[in-house]
Parts: structure tokens; C-alpha cells; sequence
């Protein structure tokens, strides 16, 4: 099997041969030289194809993730490889537990990186850790994955968990 949407953690761990034909997109090389700067040659000369998902694929992909609230989750990167994976038609490769998630929503095949993965499928829910109150879960991918903002009521702080 090849040409499966990489995410970051596989251009980092993965072998320069198994990366052949594999889609990435160009929002990941910044994250990369981030985290692994001196992966940056390997990648380089890794034959990897650099795609840029339709519109069409990202509206879908939102859609997808605000449905099941992994949304909040998400950075721009990761809505960016799942809108890929759906669009192409591709087997997405992560270990990013939201991504798995919301693939299977989405009917995308996945494989990890490195970890088992998820068994199931489920849901998150955005609360108030003082009075409990739920609020609807965000519309956008977030640039810090813990700051969800104050709850409405109390102005204590908003944390999403798992829904039981
Ligand atoms: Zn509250």
C-alpha cells in the first residue's frame, strides 16, 4: 500500500523509502522544521507529493469535525491532512486520536504512526468546570489546544472532555 496523507509525526519517524508517493500538504513543512528541523533534509528528498486540498474538501472536513466536536482540537495542519485524505480518497496516517475519529466518521481509512489507536468511535463535549454548563463545541481549529475560553456564567474556565 502507498500513498497514504502523512502527518507530521510519520514524515518525522517514518523511513525515507516508505514515504514514496505519500500526499502531504504545505502547511506541514512549517511545523516541521518546528519540531524536527533536522528532518527537514530527509523530507526534502523524500518523493513525496505537496497538495494543497480543494475547498471543497476542507468545507467537508469542518463539517465532519464541529459534527462529532473534534474541532476544537484541531490545528490548521490537521484539518488541512484530513481534508486531503477525504478529497483524494486516501488512507490518512496518524496517531492524532481526533483525526482517527473523525476519518471514521468520514469513511477514510487510517493507520497509526506508531500507536494502536482508537477502538471506537466518540464524542467531546465543551464544559464549565465550575457550574457544568455545556457549550456548543467551537467552529475553528485552535491555535492553543487548551484555551477554550470562560465559561458565560461563572467565568470560570471551559475544558472539553470526552462525552460518556
Ligand atoms: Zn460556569
Amino acid at each position: 500500500m502507498s500513498g497514504e496523507v502523512l502527518d507530521t509525526a510519520a514524515l518525522i519517524s517514518w523511513p525515507i523509502n516508505r514515504m514514496e508517493s505519500c500526499l502531504v500538504v504545505p502547511s506541514q513543512r512549517e511545523e516541521l522544521i518546528r519540531i524536527a528541523p533536522e528532518r527537514e533534509v530527509v523530507v526534502n528528498a523524500a518523493n513525496l507529493v505537496w497538495m494543497v486540498p480543494t475547498e471543497e474538501s476542507v468545507s467537508k472536513a469542518s463539517r465532519l469535525a464541529i459534527e462529532t466536536g473534534d474541532m476544537a482540537g484541531l490545528s490548521r495542519v490537521d484539518l488541512d491532512l484530513l481534508a486531503l485524505s477525504i478529497g483524494e480518497k486516501r488512507t490518512l496516517v496518524t496517531d492524532d486520536y481526533r483525526l482517527q475519529n473523525i476519518a471514521e466518521k468520514a469513511g477514510i481509512d487510517w493507520i497509526t504512526v506508531s500507536t494502536d489507536g482508537i477502538s471506537k468511535l466518540w464524542e467531546w463535549e465543551l464544559r464549565c468546570v465550575a457550574c457544568k454548563k455545556e457549550f456548543p463545541n467551537p467552529h475553528m481549529p485552535n491555535k492553543k489546544k487548551s484555551d477554550w475560553g470562560e465559561c458565560t456564567d461563572c467565568g470560570s474556565q471551559l475544558k472539553l472532555r470526552k462525552k460518556k
